[in-house]
């Protein structure tokens, strides 16, 4: 039963089955049903249906509903953390800290987000008239999510959608399809109506294409890989869709060098390595002032050798599997040619043997002696992989870290306020930490620039993108001849 459409589980009509293994072990745990185009225009034509009763229930019930879903999700907390674990590979200690956790926060923001959507005070913009402004839900929402943070991207698709008053198709990643379906039915338990919330799973190609080019799909919302973001942009444009994407990062990590040596190391390593290193905002690019370099690449290397891979449901594993084969050979294939172009790997950059060979499993890696314009710099490798390389200036070290296509996330480690703040205003970046790397919160924004994409997930800025912001100007002096009629009415006399 692996669809989730106008309210219920079913099962696809296709034929093509797709196995979902668990990463750890190289075992299949569940086999799904792919959908086509028939369960694509199944869930469409029901999130459509859905949608005039939704788009018109006040803020109160949309709010009502989705408080009602934290305290749901948070009840069946640890079925959907070990199912997360499961499919995606990580640690449970990950799952049940941060992805399950952060998505009860954001159904719970979302909640009181519902009722607080804002826009121009109404007033006489012009001295006949009184302007308004009205903020209507988009319509059906068609989006796309990747196996990374799976719950919580379908999450962050699905509640700002829903609490602004749109009706959703989501289609997950067809390796980790699972969570999403629990969240989908969490929605239904919350008293979400039928067709509000519908989940396809199905491969990119042909339901998420049959999605992003449907007729009756008002807006299409996607995170996932650069180049595939292009192509659905693509399709979408076919149709004039409203589109909002979040892509690739390449984050640069930056170390000043007044800064706290201990709290970069750490702070490197916990944010190379978060999710096995499968997280668009990781650091993958260590930028560190030349007296800190040779103590930076020191401390890192000898923190991850610390790390302890193992089975993901033990409580003391701190990395996990990489999600599945394909994305280990890519992991290792990038690596590998770094190696190849004389980069040197410091520690790691190969598999672990023993009982954890069954699994896609990598170790820590540093990398260093890259040149900056490598493929290992440049590009997204997706996996729990540091570069480290040295910089004199502060203006060459910021250069560096704007020079990548991408634009998602950035830190600057520093205890000079005025350094701060310059890293901040010129790190091209969606999101700036200051001596921290990682940590989200509902509240605020998230989403990139360049090849990163655009728009915003998380915080009421992603109402910007399922909100159709409308003008309505009433007229106040009740005359039949207004002022302005004069441009046409040249004679003067109106009468
Ligand atoms: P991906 O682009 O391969 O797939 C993402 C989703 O798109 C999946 O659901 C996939 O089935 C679907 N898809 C694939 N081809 C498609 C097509 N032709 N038409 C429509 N849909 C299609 O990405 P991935 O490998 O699943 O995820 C990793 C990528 O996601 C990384 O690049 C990562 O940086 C990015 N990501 C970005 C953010 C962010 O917020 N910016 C968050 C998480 C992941």
């Amino acid at each position: 039963m692996h669809q989730f459409i106008d309210g219920q589980r079913t099962t696809a009509r296709g034929d093509e089955m797709f196995d979902v293994i668990d990463p750890s072990t190289g075992e299949v745990l569940e086999q799904v049903v792919l959908a086509g185009q028939a369960e694509v225009d199944a869930a469409v034509a029901a999130a459509r249906n859905a949608f005039p009763q939704w788009a018109t229930a006040t803020p109160a019930e949309r709010s009502a509903a989705l408080t009602r879903l934290a305290a749901i999700l948070d009840e069946r907390a640890g079925e959907l953390a070990e199912t997360e674990t499961r499919q995606a590979g990580k640690p449970i200690r990950l799952s049940t800290e941060f992805d399950v956790p952060g998505t009860v926060d954001n159904a719970a923001f979302f909640a009181g987000a519902a009722r607080d959507l804002q826009g121009k005070a109404a007033a006489e913009y012009s001295a006949e008239h009184t302007s308004m402004v009205r903020r209507d839900p988009v319509g059906v929402v068609g989006s796309i999510s990747p196996w990374n943070y799976p719950l919580q991207m379908a999450a962050w698709k699905i509640f700002p959608a829903v609490a602004a008053g749109n009706t959703i198709v989501l289609k997950p990643a067809e390796i980790t399809p699972l969570t999403s379906l629990m969240l989908a039915e969490a929605c239904r338990d919350a008293g979400i109506p039928d067709g509000v919330v519908n989940v396809v799973t199905g491969t990119g190609p042909v339901a998420g294409q049959a999605l992003v080019g449907h007729v009756d799909v008002d807006m299409v919302s996607f995170t996932g890989s650069t180049v595939v973001g292009r192509q659905v942009m693509a399709t979408a444009a076919a149709s004039g869709k409203r589109v909002h994407l979040e892509l690739g990062g390449k984050a640069p990590f930056v170390v000043f060098d007044d800064a706290d040596l201990e709290a970069t190391i750490h702070g490197a390593v916990a944010g190379a390595l978060i999710n096995t290193g499968q997280d668009c905002t990781a650091a993958t690019r260590a930028y560190v002032q030349r007296p800190l370099y040779e103590q930076f690449v020191d401390g890192v290397a000898q923190l991850m050798s610390q790390v302890r891979l193992g089975p993901t449901m033990d409580p003391a594993t701190d990395q996990g599997p990489l999600v599945s084969q394909r994305q280990l050979e890519r992991v290792s294939g990038a690596v590998e040619r770094a190696r190849a172009d004389g980069a040197k790997v410091v520690v790691g950059g190969r598999r672990p043997g023993g009982e954890l060979a069954r699994g896609s499993y990598y170790e820590p890696t540093l990398v260093t002696g890259a040149a900056q314009s490598s493929d290992i710099v440049q590009n997204e490798v997706f996996g729990p992989v540091l570069v480290a390389l040295p910089f004199d200036a502060d203006d060459e070290g910021l250069a560096l870290a704007n020079d990548t296509r991408y634009g998602l996330a950035a830190s600057a480690w520093t205890r000079d306020v005025v350094r701060a703040m310059r890293a901040t205003r010129e790190l091209r970046a969606g999101c700036v930490w200051v001596n921290d790397h990682i940590p989200i919160v509902s509240e605020m924004p998230h989403g990139g620039l360049a090849a990163s994409g655009f728009g915003k997930d998380m915080s009421t800025y992603s109402f910007e993108e399922y909100t159709v912001v409308r003008h309505v100007m009433v007229e106040t002096t009740g005359t039949a001849h207004k002022g302005w009629h004069r441009t046409i009415f040249s004679h003067g006399d109106q009468g």
